[in-house]
């Protein structure tokens, strides 16, 4: 019978379709709140054929090493898969899948209500009414800036990053730019987005500027306290993508000093850490990375990330392998 091992409970749905195959899954249950300890995982996949790890798993060659000679599959229960280590993996011959494409409209949707958060000031204005103190309407009251007209810079235009481009131009007569390795001649005819090479140069150029890359070497610190300074005073920064991606310290410093206007963060440098200084300022939304947080998408996830297994563990190429 093939064992597979769960480091923290995901949905139902997903746990079903492994337990319908006739597999014996193991969810670590005492990580419900908690990412699981490296103990968890390396007592867990012990003799296992199939891991589903979440992103806050470090899945490293000594997890994996706990895993051998029977571990064939990493199912990781994300889109992004910075959390294991691919090179490793591939050394063991153990594949590793995704779940991508699900989560694309979720996480483009929470990036809209994050750009809209931030520039409608939703979260001061939530503390304010909260605090008594609207006395009454007021001309000047809590101004904040329109989404309409305005230019969004799109930094990785794939799954995610066109589908909130699509959404900016389609749903907020907002004109697009973006920068990405792989540009998109088809994507700027459709929608009269303008491909821009140098990153300095879109974020000089962008009211809003929204972060859509994965988490690479390359992508470490992309945007840094030189680039800040290059974005307008009006700007606002959103990111959905992963944490380091932004230097932290170098944001909140920019943020104090009004190099640019807002930020609107679902991903922290040091997560679940947040930088304390950003914590101080009214001039950011900070959500708990859940831009897919949704029933509909946790649960397509569930599916996706099981359905892999279950491929694998048949003999079959998985649908989202890494290659
Ligand atoms: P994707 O692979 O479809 O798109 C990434 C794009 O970034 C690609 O077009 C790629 O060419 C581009 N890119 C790579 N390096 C770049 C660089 N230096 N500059 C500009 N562009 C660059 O991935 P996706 O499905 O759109 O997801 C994007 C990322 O979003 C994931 O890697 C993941 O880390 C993150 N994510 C976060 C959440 C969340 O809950 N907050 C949910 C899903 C995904």
């Amino acid at each position: 019978m093939s064992r597979v091992f769960v480091t923290r409970p995901i949905p139902e749905i997903g746990i079903k379709l492994l337990k319908d195959k006739g597999y014996e899954v193991v969810v670590n249950t005492a990580a419900e709140d908690r990412a699981a300890t490296k103990e968890e995982m390396v007592e867990g996949v012990k003799g296992v054929d199939a891991m589903l790890s979440v992103l806050t798993e470090k899945v490293t060659d000594d997890v994996m090493e706990a895993g051998a000679p029977t571990l064939k599959i990493i199912a990781n229960y994300a889109v992004g898969f910075d959390n294991v280590d691919i090179e490793a993996a591939k050394k063991r011959n153990i594949m590793v899948t995704n779940t991508p494409g699900v989560l694309t409209n979720t996480v483009a949707e929470h990036t809209f209500a994050l750009m809209l958060a931030i520039a409608h000031r939703i979260g001061e204005a939530d503390r304010f009414s909260r605090a008594d103190k609207y006395k009454a309407w007021g001309p000047q009251l809590l101004l904040g800036t329109d989404l309409s007209g305005k230019t969004l810079g799109v930094v990785g235009l794939g799954r995610i990053g066109s589908r909130v481009a699509y959404h900016a131009v389609k749903g907020f007569d907002m004109k697009v730019v973006y920068t990405d390795p792989k540009p998109n001649p088809e994507f700027e005819k459709e929608y009269g987005a303008k491909f821009i090479e140098k990153l300095d140069d879109l974020l000089a150029q962008s009211d809003f500027v929204s972060i859509h890359v994965p988490l690479l070497p390359s992508t470490l610190h992309l945007i840094n306290e030189k680039n800040l300074g290059q974005m307008k005073p009006s700007a606002y920064l959103v990111n959905t993508s992963r944490g380091p991606i932004i230097d932290e310290k170098a944001l909140a410093i920019a943020l104090r000093e009004k190099w640019i206007r807002g930020a609107a963060l679902d991903v922290f440098e040091f997560e679940p850490a947040i930088t304390p200084a950003l914590k101080e300022l009214d001039n950011v939304i900070l959500t708990p990375h859940i831009a897919s947080a949704t029933d509909e998408t946790r649960n397509a996830m569930a599916e996706i990330a099981a359905k892999n297994i279950i491929e694998a563990l048949e003999g079959r190429t998985p649908p989202n392998l890494i290659k």
